[in-house]
């Protein structure tokens, strides 16, 4: 038995009706029976609150742009409490009746703060660039060593075909503005055939950027 006895939730949702969490629930029903005595005469302000006035203030961040997951980060609320109150139901599917003071609370104050859109880019001279480095005998395998990227972002980027944040964007453009007028290393035969075969592959690829170079 691992289960903890002596709490409500023991005694709510799973039906135990040991000692300890009939006490349990005891105790919450005397608490919850002062509480509500004390908010009827008025001597304490009511613990749990009309959600309507969140519903709506959530509506009107998610409309300005607002996820969940960020109206949790700001409130400290869990995004998928957020989630149930954006539709105003409950996780069984029933309308949620009563939200806690506090949530009201760090709901009403949270003000509108949008995340930087995601800074994806097309960088026109980027495919260029890296076709220039391939016509100089550079291999993707190296120019994706030498720029920390992985061999299939760095071929998805000569082609053109995929984009990228502005800023790695820019730091594969200077590591291969560099390469671009630097020779790939030839010490070795194994190297220099290296170099030859990558040069050619890129000229019959890339010829009209081959012509622009003057390496046709
Ligand atoms: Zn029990």
């Amino acid at each position: 038995m691992t289960k903890k006895h002596g709490r409500l939730t023991e005694y709510k949702k799973n039906g135990c009706r040991c000692d300890k969490c009939r006490a349990a629930n005891r105790a919450y029903n005397q608490q919850r029976a002062w509480r509500l005595a004390q908010e009827k005469w008025g001597l304490k302000p009511p613990l749990m609150v009309d959600p309507a006035p969140a519903v709506e203030h959530i509506r009107q961040l998610r409309q300005a742009g607002m996820g969940a997951p960020q109206i949790a980060k700001h409130t400290g609320l869990s995004a998928a409490l957020i989630g149930f109150l954006a539709t105003g139901k409950s996780s069984n599917g029933k309308p949620i009746q009563r939200i806690h003071r506090d949530t009201m609370q760090r709901i009403m104050t949270c003000p509108i703060v949008l995340a930087p859109k995601r800074d994806q880019v097309t960088i026109n001279s980027l495919p260029a660039l890296l076709k220039a480095c391939c016509l100089r005998g550079w291999t993707m395998r190296q120019i994706a060593e030498k720029t920390g990227y992985s061999y299939n972002s760095i071929y998805s980027l000569t082609w053109g075909t995929c984009r990228i944040r502005r800023d790695y964007g820019r730091h594969i453009y200077e590591v291969c503005t560099q390469m671009r007028i630097t020779d790939p290393p030839q010490d070795t035969p194994q190297q220099r055939t290296q170099v030859a075969k990558t040069k050619a592959w890129a000229r019959k690829n890339w010829p009209t950027t081959a012509c622009k170079l003057g390496v046709a």
